[in-house]
């Protein structure tokens, strides 16, 4: 099959690779129709996740058709699913907390090392293991672009609403409009936040945010901080929202929030330290929410609102590009060219 593999450092090309079959009685293979390219994927590109092998299939974000299933499983071929960018069994303490994303058994898709793990899904076929808890079935009528963003962004966006505790009437600052940061918006409106301010330095990025219902400050053009302290009151806000995985995101981020604020990060962090001290996080009574999304737990719901067209993202998805396209859809996606918000590649 082709698949856009793992290179080196700034390189991944589109190549032949054997197809995936099934390894386990809980496996399937699915045929996959729509791979997203994410933010995540460039941590590995541009060697800031370090230790992945060379020709490993790249990508997690995907949905498709199963076409093969071991002997345990239940769902039945020709399936349409979904997937969360790790797999999970459903039973273990983890997952029964519905923290899936930490499964004791789960693996992250597009990551092998040393020759262990899962390969990615920026492919034409992908082996899913533990199938039946991983997996979640695309209700007919879905439109499939934004089914696809269940399984990632759109769990990843509501998780930082939900993970900073955004409640009715709170003021919440976003801090960065990527496709995460604007998911984060809406997760942030649906969970009743009275004012919510997107923060980024991309005017189309802050415009589909403005239409997303938030109020937008273009840190290009002012500072981020005194606009946020001016419109409200000099407190800051509640709850800030920081979808980067970047230290001085992080930063500007605890600089926006009020005296015992949350800040709730959900970007991938990669760098060795806090980007800010005891003494500050002590001074400013804050708390501080970080992690992984359990996007198992999340897409289901997301789904049938997406399905229902009571939560509209297709805003986000700014290019649709073929698998053999690949390399450049990485360098699209990477330097933001072409006002490129989210891509999505179909095989
Ligand atoms: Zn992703
Ligand atoms: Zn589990």
């Amino acid at each position: 099959m082709r698949a856009i593999r793992f290179q080196e450092k700034r390189r991944v090309d589109v190549g032949t690779v054997d197809d995936p079959g099934l390894e386990a009685p809980t496996d399937v293979v699915v045929r996959v129709e729509r791979a997203a390219v994410c933010g995540s994927d460039m941590h590995v590109f541009h060697g800031r996740e370090t230790g992945i092998d060379a020709g490993c299939v790249m990508g997690h974000e995907f949905l498709g058709e199963v076409v093969d299933a071991g002997a345990d499983v239940k769902l039945p071929i020709g399936s349409r699913v979904v997937s969360p960018f790790t797999t999970n069994c459903g039973a273990c303490a983890a997952c029964r907390r519905g923290l899936t994303c930490r499964c004791e058994a789960g693996a992250l898709f597009g990551w092998v090392a040393g020759g262990v793990g899962l390969q990615g899904s920026q492919a034409e076929l992908v082996r899913v293991p533990l199938a039946d808890a991983t997996l979640v079935p695309v209700p007919e009528g879905t439109p499939l672009d934004e089914a696809l963003l269940c399984g990632d962004v759109l769990a990843t966006g509501f998780f930082c609403a939900e993970n900073g505790g955004v409640a009715g009437g709170a003021r919440v600052a976003v801090v960065g409009l990527g496709p995460v940061g604007l998911c984060a918006v809406l997760g942030a409106r649906d969970l009743g936040a009275e004012r919510i301010f997107a923060i980024d330095d991309v005017p189309e990025r802050l415009a589909i945010a403005a239409s997303f219902g938030a109020e937008t400050i273009d840190r290009s053009a002012v500072d981020p901080i005194e606009a946020v302290r001016a419109a409200t009151d000099g407190h800051g806000v509640d709850v800030a929202l920081e979808a980067v995985g970047h230290p001085d995101a992080a930063r500007l981020a605890i600089d926006v929030l009020r005296a015992g604020g949350t800040l709730s990060s959900v970007g991938v962090h990669t760098s060795p330290t806090f980007p800010f001290t005891p003494v500050e996080a002590y001074d400013k009574n804050l708390t501080f929410k970080i992690g992984r999304c359990p996007a198992r737990r999340l897409a289901e719901p997301l789904l049938s609102r997406v399905r229902d067209r009571s939560l509209d993202a297709s805003a986000l998805i700014t290019h649709r590009m073929s698998l053999e396209e690949g390399a450049r859809a990485y360098e699209l996606f990477d330097k933001k060219e072409d006002g490129c918000i989210k891509l999505v590649l179909i095989p």
